[in-house]
């Protein structure tokens, strides 16, 4: 199940940030979170393809990011248990 809260936050930060960051001067890692956010269950990173026992492509799943700053990622961790 998504999260409306966890959607609408990587989705502000995907609409907004690159014209904000355009003009501003940040730190490398806070770059580095915010591109992989900005690319989280996107093309760019990636995906594997689900499929059903006949053998036709059911569902594109695109990697997450994998950074502990992405909610999307942090959601999905909590979800398989991989965080501590
Ligand atoms: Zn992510």
């Amino acid at each position: 199940m998504k999260s409306v809260e966890t959607d609408s936050v990587c989705s502000t930060i995907r609409r907004f940030y690159p014209g904000w960051s355009r003009y501003r001067r940040l730190r490398a890692d806070v770059k580095r979170a915010a591109s992989r956010i900005v690319d989280c269950r996107t093309s760019r990173l990636g995906a594997r393809l689900e499929r059903c026992q006949c053998g036709h492509i059911c569902h594109i799943k695109y990697n997450s990011c994998r950074h502990r700053s992405c909610p999307r990622t942090r959601v999905a961790s909590e979800r398989n248990g991989w965080l501590d």
